[in-house]
This record gives structure tokens, sequence and C-alpha cells, in this order.
């Protein structure tokens, strides 16, 4: 929703964008931008406000509307994707519910991965289905299942790549071909990625939507989404449903995710190289059945994900510890978990502090067994979100655990 472009030259890099892009300053020149932790704007005269309101002049009025903090994150997220627009939601699945309640009418029909973020499969699988939205789910690496599920009224694929735990990729160009030879929109959660390693719209994507909550924050200190794209769509659609809609972003939370994009190229990089580092070294630990790790040359997809992801695997990484039956899996991943000092056993991801969870107990917890054995996530899977910590220190919180096991 801009309503004031920067005074930038045109061209620059993302590295320039992402501490540079906002809203011009204000009369007192802050050289950081300012936090506008306010509800409303005070207008100079019933005129100027009457032409605001029906939008002759520029202006903020009510931050539902617009925001100026709101509006820089909006802004340099959108540089930073390499899209024309953005707009900031509350939450990542407030963003998603964006995209949902615009793109789709009743009758309409979605194609998704089976193994996406559960609360966007409940609510494109469950929640929609109430508003006559039916929504296919396919395995998320089966390019030509994606394209078999096409119907006359699919409107929208909805994928997410990589996934969460198991790091499965799907290829971005390929579903947006198959999308447009349907006359459906392609939509991407680019969360796990980022717009540092992952440029959906280059790959013919029409929109990406983000939980902020994540890579973007870094430090897991709020929740945020957003949804970038074509400035007709998202401000133009998007933007003028989220304005009636209250879908809003906070001011506040606004300004935290604005500065976590200005380190978010330098987080990303260094922890996707210790990830790189973690999961190398894992392979070769006994105790360690298999690991998981788009940027392992083990990994099914490693060459499409070096070609998508900018040549490096990500931050996050799993791996199956050994063990034969169900119950001693779960154990001895439990045991690894837990003998961990360091590591934080939280269920968040994209922190600069290491976290470690064990999904088929937590994320994946609601899950029938059937469908988790679908799913792969099996009970001796552990997955980390790697941090910033010294990488001697994270190997030795893994082996108090992994050398202990029987
Ligand atoms: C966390 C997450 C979401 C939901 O974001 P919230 O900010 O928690 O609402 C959506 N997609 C992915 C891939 C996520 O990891």
């Amino acid at each position: 929703m801009t309503q004031e472009t920067s005074d930038l030259p045109e061209g620059l890099h993302a590295e320039t964008y992402a501490v540079r892009e906002a809203v011009a300053r204000s009369s007192y020149g802050e050289h950081s931008e300012a936090l506008f932790l306010t509800s409303s704007f005070v207008q100079h005269d019933c005129e100027s406000a009457a032409r605001r309101f029906a939008k002759e002049e520029p202006g903020y009025t009510y931050t539902r509307t617009a925001n100026p903090t709101v509006a820089s994150f909006e802004q340099r997220l959108a540089k930073m994707e390499g899209t024309e627009c953005a707009v900031a939601t509350a939450t990542g699945m407030a963003a998603i519910l964006l995209v949902a309640l615009t793109v789709l009418k009743a009758g309409d029909h979605v194609i998704a991965s089976q193994s996406m973020f559960g609360s966007t499969m409940k609510l494109l699988g469950s929640e929609m289905a109430r508003f006559g939205v039916e929504t296919s789910f396919v395995a998320q690496t089966d390019t030509a299942a994606w394209k078999a599920a096409v119907r006359s009224n699919t409107r929208l694929l909805f994928a997410e790549t990589p996934t969460n735990p198991l790091t499965d990729l799907c290829d971005i160009a390929a579903l947006a071909d198959i999308a447009h030879g349907a006359g459906a929109l392609l939509a991407v959660d680019n969360s796990f990625a980022s717009p540092v390693l992952q440029r959906p719209i280059a790959f013919g994507a029409d929109l990406i939507v983000h939980s902020g909550t994540k890579l973007i924050d870094g430090q897991g200190r709020v929740m945020a989404g957003a949804v970038c794209g074509t400035g007709k769509l998202v401000d133009g659609v998007m933007g003028t449903f989220l304005r009636s809609g209250g879908l809003n972003l906070s001011p506040f939370n606004a300004w935290v995710v604005l500065k976590g994009l200005e380190t978010l190229a330098l987080r990303v990089k260094a922890e996707s190289a210790a990830a790189l580092e973690l999961a190398t070294w894992l392979e070769t630990h006994p105790k360690v059945a298999r690991v998981h790790y788009p940027g392992l040359a083990s990994h099914p997809q490693h060459e499409l994900a070096m070609r998508q992801q900018s040549g490096m695997g990500g931050t996050v990484l799993a791996f199956d510890v050994v063990g034969t039956t169900p119950e001693q899996l779960r154990a001895n991943a439990f045991h690894v978990i837990d003998r961990t000092r360091v590591c934080s056993v939280t269920a968040n991801l994209g922190d600069v502090k290491t976290t470690i969870t064990h999904p088929a107990s937590t994320s994946h917890g609601r899950l029938t067994e059937e469908q988790r054995q679908a799913a792969g996530v099996k009970q001796g899977l552990i997955r980390i979100s790697v941090g910033l910590e010294h990488m001697d220190d994270l190997k030795a919180d893994l082996l108090r655990g992994l050398d202990t096991l029987q």
C-alpha cells in the first residue's frame, strides 16, 4: 500500500534496498526509520481531510488504511523480492488467508502440496471448504501429479518450498507453467528460503507469501506476514480487501521486521553455511540414519535446490536417528533432543538461536500415524533450525545425546 516512493535512484541491488528502501524521512530527518505508533493521523483542515479520504490527495488518515512504518516494510520487502508491490499482514497465516479470500470464490479449485505447513493445509483444505472452495493435495515433488490435478475451475496453485521438516522442494518454474496453462495463479510461500536465497517471481510465480515471524524477524520477537506481487493484484485487490478486512500488521511489529530485513542476508547466508556444515557432519555420525538437507549431494533434489536457491541449502535441516520400532525411534529422538543444553526446544524457526524439535509429536502430532508416514515424518526425525552459535558448541550439544544412544 505504497503512498510515497523513497528518493533512492532506480536499479539498486537488493542488499542496498535491504537497508535503504523506506518511505521518505519525516521533517526531523531521523536516520533510522521512525516507528509511527499511532492509530490515526491529524488532518490540516476539513477540505484536505475530505480529499485524503476520497483518495484525491496522498496522506495518512488511519492506520488500518495506511501507516508510514508499515509502508516502509512493504516497500523494502517488495524491492528485495523483486515485485512491484507488497502488502503486510498481522501473521503469515493472515497473508495466506488474504490470498485465499481475494483470489478464490465459491466453486473454485486449488491445488496444493500435501506436505505444506499444517495450518496452511487446514486453512485451504478445511476452512475454505465451508465457503465452497475445494483443494486437492498432491505430492510435493511430483510435478506430473500437480498437472494431473488441474480442473477447468482451478484458480490457484499454492506451493511451499522447501518444506518443513523434510526440506522437499518443488520446481517453481514448472508449477508456474502448469498454473498459467490452466489460467490459474501460482502462489509460493517463501518463508523458508527468504528472498535472499530464492526469488519466486524470477521463476514465474505470481504471488509470494511470507511468514515474517520466521527469518525476516530473525530474532523470534514478533509475528508478521506479507504478500508480494503486482500492484494491480496486491495493492489493488488485496490492499483494498485488507483495508476493509483489518488483517493489518501493527506498526510496532512492522518496525521490528523492517529492521530484520536489514540483516536478513547476513543471517541467512551465515545460518545456511552453518546448516551445511552441520548436515555434512551429521551424515558421518553412526547414530544418524539419514540427513535431509538440500545443500547435500545426497538430497534427491540437490541440483534443483542449487539452481533455485542461489546455490545454498537454507537454514533448516532434519535427520533421522537410528532405531527400528516406532517406540525405539521416538525414545532415541527424545534422548538426543533432551540432552541438548544450548539448542532451544521450541517450535519457532529462522531465529539466530538454534532450535530443535521432534516434528512427529509437535508440528505433526495431530496427524494420524498413516498421514505421518505419507508425509515421511518418522518418530526418529529431528528438525534443527540453525542459528548463529559457534559450530563446535552445536556439534558438542548434539553429541551429548548421539554418543550416549544405546
Ligand atoms: C510459520 C509459517 C507460516 C505461518 O506463519 P505465522 O506467522 O505463524 O502465521 C506459514 N508458512 C510457513 C512455511 C511457516 O513456516
